[in-house]
């Protein structure tokens, strides 16, 4: 199975978090955090439609200054969701500048954000052109765990406890179409934009008894064939369960805490979890309200990850970094004894 997303952590484990996960043959991507993110080439940025930041600690946050300065002067939408009082943090970010020549640009960035209360959201969207003033009336709407639907996949949130509300992250695909090329060279057809088409139709449940056009180049000229759709997934495509990626950063390891976490990761993919101390210093984490190695590897078993990546390590390992994973792992495989 050739998964439709690709998640990577933008920095080393010691450095700022952030993961962006780019969507397979579209030029699209979404990004669950924004620490540094000068690793990210413009051209990778401008692929963002959505943001999700966990908490407004700086090391989760800073990016967004990067993101500001290249959306700066585009004809781009950009939606940021965040905790509880995220409007008044970013509402100060975009303060700290000055925007007296914007609305002389001919394009003109839009910026939606989202604060997530457990119950409910409030957004605000501010206008480049207007030099980002929230002029307009905030938009309330209720708050079920979903942030974002569209028929391919879904993001969802779940209130965690860092000592401040932190929001914990999964995106779901919905279904994963795979297509098999080996039918296709049987069809004598190629792969090419149809297929976008092809997938956004199954995505979107259109009737299966419609029609749906095939259409390419060969030797310079436009070829065309019509199927009837369900026939064509049929003979093309095979349907299996949808990709599942878990964000999990800064979470005190309680009892509610945790129950939370294995519940919303439960068959993840791929689980990112932090790992910030090892658990030789059980104290330590517990008082920043952070995660241990061990702690990490239990969550991820628990939930019954298929994969899982610890990071968000502190520097006081920059040198033990080996200490820290294979800890993760011995927790994520089920080994207890130090044998
Ligand atoms: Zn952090
Ligand atoms: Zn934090």
């Amino acid at each position: 199975m050739r998964p439709s997303f690709h998640p990577k952590l933008v920095n080393g484990p010691f450095e700022d978090p952030a993961l962006f996960i780019p969507f397979l043959f579209q030029k699209r991507a979404l990004l669950f955090d924004m620490g540094d993110l000068h690793r990210l080439a413009p051209k990778e940025i401008l692929k963002l439609t959505h943001g999700f930041v966990t908490h407004t600690h700086v090391d989760h946050f800073a990016g967004f200054d990067t993101i500001l300065r290249t959306f700066l002067g585009r004809q781009k939408a950009f939606h940021i969701f965040g905790p509880p009082n995220f409007l008044q943090n970013i509402e100060g970010k975009l303060a700290s500048y000055t925007w007296n020549l914007v609305e002389n640009y001919s394009h003109g960035f839009s910026l939606k954000a989202t604060e997530v209360h457990p119950t409910y959201t409030i957004s605000q969207v501010y206008d480049c052109k207007k030099g980002f003033k929230s002029n307009q009336a905030q938009e309330e709407a209720p708050f079920d765990g979903t942030l974002l639907a569209e028929p391919a996949f879904s993001v969802h949130a779940v209130h965690l406890n860092h000592k401040i509300p932190c929001l914990g992250f999964n995106l779901k695909e919905r279904f994963h179409v795979n297509i098999m090329k080996d039918r296709l060279k049987r069809l004598k057809i190629p792969v090419g934009q149809w297929l976008r088409r092809f997938k956004e139709a199954l995505y979107e449940e259109h009737d299966l008894e419609e029609g749906f056009q095939v259409v390419w180049k060969e030797a310079g000229k436009e070829r065309e064939l019509t199927f009837r759709l369900g026939d064509l997934a049929n003979q093309i495509a095979h349907i299996s369960p949808g990709q599942k990626i878990t964000y999990i950063v800064d979470v005190l390891f309680s009892p509610e805490n945790s129950e939370k976490i294995i519940d919303f990761a439960r068959n993840a993919d791929h689980l990112f979890i932090e790992a910030a101390f090892l658990d030789a210093e059980l104290e330590v984490a517990r008082n920043k309200y952070h995660l241990t190695a061990k702690q990490a590897g239990t969550l991820a078993r628990k939930a019954g990850a298929k994969q899982f990546t610890p990071f968000h390590f502190s520097p006081r390992y920059a040198h033990t970094a080996h200490l820290l994973q294979e800890e993760a792992d011995r927790a994520f495989a089920g080994i207890t004894s130090d044998q």
